[in-house]
């Protein structure tokens, strides 16, 4: 049966146990107070918590008189993740502890034409290799986290659409755990990073947050009241495909001006690729060695570095129409902070200084003003940690299915 982790037994026992997390250290006394549940209580399930090596004894606090008390905390290095992130191009693997460090990471390119049963198989085989080359047993793996890209049924497990492996409707949840038997999350890989920006990352501490990854999509993971918002059809976040020119470029949802069609990595690599038919003199087609197929965003920002003045305006272009969709959220959902990652953000102020200055200049009002844009300080890592944090999520919060998960 999936699910041999004895941990989600009660809502106090998550209660406690993100206590502790949050706090760092706490004593008992100190739970006892924040939580309102009775002394005998809080010694009873930490009592648990210890025994089955969840959290630690560590050294003693300040004393409010008497005795100096013993501080918990979180025996982080105890239970383990495996944490799987789905891109387009490739995928990534490592192992994570119960902070989100990782370790034994792997990345795994997607070749052409993976099947369903192809793409199964390198999770198998890359997880057993986590499991085997760290020498974790499997009683301290608390399960998989995947972010995968595409539209994601987080419910059932179920990767309905990846449009980079061409494939639909994959069950990956009821797959995976028929083969490691314990829980696997899945999840749209933004959404992921969302919450692994929320709990590790430049999201910490706030309860309303949009984490925006551009890469060769275009997507936002929405975080309201501390809970991912995946709106009535899961389609909450898909800002790629919100209208950012009317008469735009044909997208490939088939709606012609998608956001990701102008700030996405194709949208900037078209754009370098028409000014270089016209003539245009670039740093670009040289450091492509004149093959278009090697235009990239990574060779757009290079160019950008070395001062080349198409790549800047490109860069400057996706950053402007970046800014007007930042705006929109601004007005719409108006988060104290948005966050921006992914591989195209790797250009920085190249792309965050438009990005900004349009937010600032259409912003309505003076507190429109106060939303905060920052880069994402996850880097290449935000999908992974994300991934984890999905299984995360459900060890120490109580916003999820915890008690329906029983063992
Ligand atoms: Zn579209």
């Amino acid at each position: 049966m999936v699910g041999s982790f004895q941990l989600m037994k009660s809502l106090n026992r998550s209660l406690i146990l993100n206590i502790i997390r949050s706090a760092g250290m706490i004593s008992r006394a100190d739970i006892a107070k924040k939580t309102k549940l009775t002394p005998p209580t809080v010694t009873n399930i930490t009592g648990g918590l210890l025994s089955e090596g969840i959290i630690l004894e560590g050294q003693t606090g300040p004393s409010s008189g008497g005795r100096k008390p013993i501080m918990l905390r979180i025996n982080s290095r105890n239970f383990f993740i495996a944490g799987v992130d789905v891109g387009v191009k490739k995928i990534r693997f490592g192992l994570a502890d119960l902070n989100a460090d990782l370790s034994y990471q792997t990345v795994v390119p997607i070749s052409e034409r993976m099947s369903e049963a192809d793409l199964v198989r390198v999770i198998t085989e890359q997880v057993q290799k986590l499991m085997r080359e760290s020498a974790v047993p499997k009683e301290k793996m608390i399960g998989i986290g995947i972010g995968m890209h595409g539209v994601v049924d987080a419910e059932r497990g179920i990767s309905v659409f990846a449009p980079g492996l061409k494939l639909k409707n994959i069950p990956l949840k009821t797959m995976l755990e028929d083969v490691f038997l314990i829980p696997v999350k899945v999840e749209n890989d933004v959404r992921a990073m969302a919450l692994g920006e929320a709990w590790f990352g430049e999201g910490r501490g706030l309860d309303d947050l949009i984490c925006i990854n551009v890469g060769y999509g275009i997507g936002a993971g929405i975080i309201m009241n501390g809970r991912l918002f995946r709106g009535s059809h899961g389609l909450a976040g898909e800002i790629g495909h919100t209208v950012a020119d009317l008469n735009g470029p044909r997208c490939t949802c088939g709606n012609y001006g998608c956001l990701q069609t102008l700030a996405a990595h194709d949208g900037l690599k078209n754009a370098a690729l028409k000014e270089i038919i016209l003539g245009r003199p670039t740093l670009i087609s040289e450091m492509a060695d004149g093959k278009p197929d090697k235009i990239s965003g990574i060779v757009i920002h290079e160019a950008a570095k070395l001062g080349d003045e198409l790549a800047i305006e490109i860069l400057r272009g996706a950053g402007r129409y970046l800014g007007a969709a930042v705006s929109n959220l601004v007005h719409i959902l108006n988060p104290p902070k948005i966050i921006v990652g992914g591989g195209i953000s790797k250009a920085g102020a190249f792309i965050l200084d438009p990005l900004r200055e349009v937010v600032m200049k259409r912003s309505i009002s003076e507190e429109a003003r106060k939303t905060v844009i920052v880069e994402s300080g996850l880097g290449d890592s935000a999908g992974l940690i994300g991934a984890c944090t999905l299984v995360l999520s459900d060890l120490f919060s109580l916003n999820y299915e915890n008690t329906k998960q029983t063992v």
